[in-house]
């Protein structure tokens, strides 16, 4: 297959007159057009721009359906509903919940094929209920509990869990992050009331990320940082950001970005199962979620999740920090591929890595969705 007459963003620049060529679900070479072998299998991008495809490490559902369903139709739906929107894989997120619910959302997804028409999951974003009362956003209160490692060594059994978010100043936390690291599994800090020093203390153990940063978590005080100061200032951190104008202020998002560079700042939407879906009365973890003007809240006033999709949080970091496509790009595809151990596998155009591939209009609309070499979704 050959992608040829577009913009294509690489690490190293925008390569014009170059053809893509992928095989066997890779890239394999970008070469000038004119020394292109001829292919049967083209795609004319039209001058558009060819980007990786965008990775989502903090979704719980879209386009009717939460992976909590714990149905495989459950992340068919979603799959190929992330894919209309650029997205070539993600992590389903589960929500605090109680642990039987928890373990069948696992399972679910470890028994779950990839779709043949969708973005691909790469594994399980476990999303509480190891979680700080004091910030529980739309986490029920009730369900959080300390880190158990009676329940959590049925997570790590079950093979499919690359992200765990909790707050690490929990008693326990700190062993289980060991645990898991030793697995090769991420961590979060996130629905915390870390102090400044426990962050350093949860990243020198290997937390390396941040969940949606402002949300969910201490603010800023000038002499006691708290969790948004060591998060803003550990480069060891990847900074999640939901960037869609309504959990953060664009002023806010502009200034995680100089905080932290678009090197170490990752676009996630946190999207709920009314991604996708007009307003109206839906749940989240079982909890009813009232969306109006595209905004989620559980009864209580607290945002629950988004309607975000990846074009659009892009579209918003490029409007709100004043980037470029190719500037913002990273955030949505090598950032994340970084803070998952995917680095040069995933999220970067670039030979030998996935064929995950979007080409986006001038608008940042996907056009075409590309995941492993395969088509999955044109506009
Ligand atoms: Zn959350």
């Amino acid at each position: 297959m050959q992608i040829v007459n577009g913009r294509i963003i690489t690490p190293d620049g925008v390569l014009t007159d170059h053809t893509l060529i992928t095989d066997g679900g890779l890239i394999r070479a970008l070469i000038p057009s004119d020394s292109a072998p001829p292919d049967s299998e083209m795609i004319d991008a039209g001058g558009q721009w060819v980007a990786p495809g965008f990775i989502d490490v903090h979704v719980h559902g879209g386009g009717g359906h939460d992976m909590m369903d714990a149905t495989p139709e459950a992340i068919h739906g979603m799959a190929r509903f992330f894919a209309r929107h650029g997205v070539t894989s993600y992590l389903p997120t589960t929500m605090s919940a109680p642990a039987e619910a928890i373990v069948r959302a696992l399972e679910n997804v470890a028994a779950c094929p990839q779709p043949e028409d969708g973005a691909q999951h790469l594994g399980v974003h476990v999303e509480g209920p190891y979680l700080s009362a004091d910030f529980p956003g739309a986490q029920a209160p009730d369900i959080l509990r300390l880190p158990d490692p009676a329940e959590y060594a049925r997570w790590f059994a079950s093979g499919v869990v690359r992200l765990i978010t909790l707050a690490p100043e929990l008693d326990g936390a700190l062993e289980m992050v060991d645990e898991g690291v030793r697995r090769g599994i991420e961590f979060a800090i996130g629905h915390s009331g870390a102090s400044y020093e426990q962050v350093l203390m949860a990243a020198d153990h290997g937390v390396r990320q941040a969940t949606h940063t402002f949300n969910g978590m201490l603010g800023l005080h000038h002499r006691k940082p708290g969790t948004l100061g060591g998060v803003l200032t550990d480069d060891r951190i990847y900074a999640q950001i939901i960037s869609d104008g309504i959990h953060t202020h664009p002023a806010m998002v502009k200034l995680l970005v100089r905080a932290k560079g678009t090197d170490r700042t990752l676009l996630i939407t946190d999207a709920i199962r009314a991604a996708g879906l007009p307003d109206g009365d839906y749940d989240l973890g079982n909890q009813p979620v009232t969306v109006r003007d595209g905004i989620c809240r559980i009864a209580n006033g607290s945002l629950a999740g988004s309607t975000a999709t990846m074009d659009a949080v892009l579209r918003n970091v490029m409007q709100f920090a004043g980037l470029s496509l190719p500037e913002a790009i990273p955030m949505a595809t090598a950032v994340p591929a970084a803070a998952m151990n995917l680095t040069g596998r995933k999220g970067v155009i670039r030979p030998g890595a996935d064929a995950d591939i979007v080409l986006l209009d001038d608008n940042v609309q996907a056009r075409l969705t590309m995941v492993c070499g395969r088509v999955v979704y044109t506009a």
